[in-house]
């Protein structure tokens, strides 16, 4: 490889151009805007941070260890986690991640990428200020990838809305609320000096997600004077669309949300993107691009694609007479079992094949566990 082209500078896009540029590769990475404050909640979970440790000792995050899940009608359940989240303003992690690329010697150009052309063989990069030729391009253009003949094809049902607030305000744990009969949650993320305050979801228009945020924003007394509203698509891949997804073609491969890869469950991407990233950079320096899309799969987009067929149950889905969200926290009060499960999936460490198994394998103890500390009034965790 000659000249690999970047395009894209979020997290996908600094990781792959580090890789690449690190290898000796000549590599050119362009984005509009280099490090910005993405739309994002910005929460690094312990499987990223274990993954990419430079990311806890670089201290640009807010460390979180408590969270409270919320429903209107079961209550609150807290939520001890052990394996702490780390939660970072999007313009920091995007700085960290650029200078890394740039250390290992990769090229930033700050313009808009108009279009890539094939021609005999190479890529022609066109940007409002100049067209560079490489030999080869890898797409982390995020969920909106304006280069229609690369990446995922996203359909109706593969992306949840995303919008919120910065508020400028404090507190020291996270929020998540669930409500009856919607696909998605709100959550409260403290970041260093202000809240990430916002709302994903699937099934219902974003007016009527962005009211909802408000009137849940109003009834926790966070206010929208002085806050900075933000909207984006979080993909959210529904199982078809993994089968057939279009990861990699000739002379390109997609990494992050240009090929999709977030968990459909949380709306985890930040990790995704970062080991999607890799992965790419080190195979096309490698020259073995041909290997990325079994790649993936193998590592976690085929636990992804599984967990793209619980989103809706788990959401919508009913147990013992009531929707599993309120089932969830009134669980999580009586039972340590269900309470190290959640405490797995905060840390993003227990794959969703596994998961599935242990909820099963642990059904009757987790029941019984629950029946003893109520019999016994004693609650594991209290709202
Ligand atoms: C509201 C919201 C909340 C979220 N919260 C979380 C969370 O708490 N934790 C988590 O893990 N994930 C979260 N996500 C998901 C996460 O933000 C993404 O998965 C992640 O940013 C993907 O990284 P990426 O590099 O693939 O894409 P992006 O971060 O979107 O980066 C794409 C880059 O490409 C650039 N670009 C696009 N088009 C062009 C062009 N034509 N020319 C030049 N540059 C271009 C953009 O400027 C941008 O910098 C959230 C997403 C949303 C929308």
């Amino acid at each position: 490889m000659k000249t690999v082209a970047v395009l894209g500078g979020g997290p996908a896009g600094a990781v792959a151009a580090r890789q690449v540029a690190a290898a000796g590769v000549r590599t050119v990475l362009f984005d509009e805007k280099l490090a910005w404050e993405k739309p994002c909640g910005g929460g690094v979970t312990f499987k990223a941070y274990q993954q990419y440790p430079f990311l806890l000792e670089s201290g640009l995050y807010r460390r979180v260890t408590n969270t409270c899940l919320h429903t209107r009608e079961a209550g609150a359940a807290r939520l001890q986690l052990d394996k702490p989240m780390l939660i970072f303003s999007r313009r920091d992690l995007n700085q960290l991640l650029l200078d890394r690329a740039s250390e290992a010697g990769a090229e930033l150009r700050q313009t808009r990428v108009l279009g890539i052309e094939r021609s005999g063989g190479r890529w022609i990069v066109r940007t409002s200020s100049e067209e560079v030729a490489a030999d080869f391009a890898i797409v982390a253009t995020g969920a909106r990838n304006p280069l229609r003949s690369t990446g995922t094809r996203f359909a109706a049902g593969d992306s949840m809305t995303a919008l919120g607030y910065f508020v400028p305000d404090a507190q020291e744990h996270i929020d998540i609320e669930f409500f009856r009969q919607f696909e998605g949650y709100v959550w409260v993320f403290p970041r260093a000096d202000h809240l990430s305050v916002g709302i994903c979801g699937k099934g219902e228009p974003a007016p009527a997600m962005r009211a909802r945020l408000e009137r849940y924003m109003e009834k926790r007394g966070l206010r929208r004077e002085g806050a900075t509203f933000y909207g984006h698509m979080l993909p959210s891949l529904e199982a078809g669309t993994w089968r057939s997804n279009r990861l990699a073609g000739e002379g390109w491969l997609a990494v992050g949300d240009a090929g999709g890869l977030v968990d459909p469950v949380t709306g985890e991407g930040i990790y995704y993107a970062m080991r999607s990233g890799e992965l790419a950079g080190d195979l096309v320096a490698a020259e073995t691009p041909g290997d990325y899309t079994a790649a993936i799969n193998r590592e976690f987009g085929g636990d992804l694609a599984y967990a793209s067929t619980l989103a809706r149950r788990l959401f919508l889905g009913r147990y013992l007479f009531d929707s599993n969200t309120a089932r969830l926290i009134q669980f999580l009060r009586r039972s340590p079992r269900l309470h190290s499960i959640v405490q797995e999936l905060f840390a993003g460490t227990m794959p969703y094949l596994d998961l599935r198994k242990q909820i099963k394998d642990s059904l009757h103890l987790t029941l019984t566990e629950i029946g003893v500390n109520v019999f016994l009034r004693r609650m594991v965790s209290e709202g």
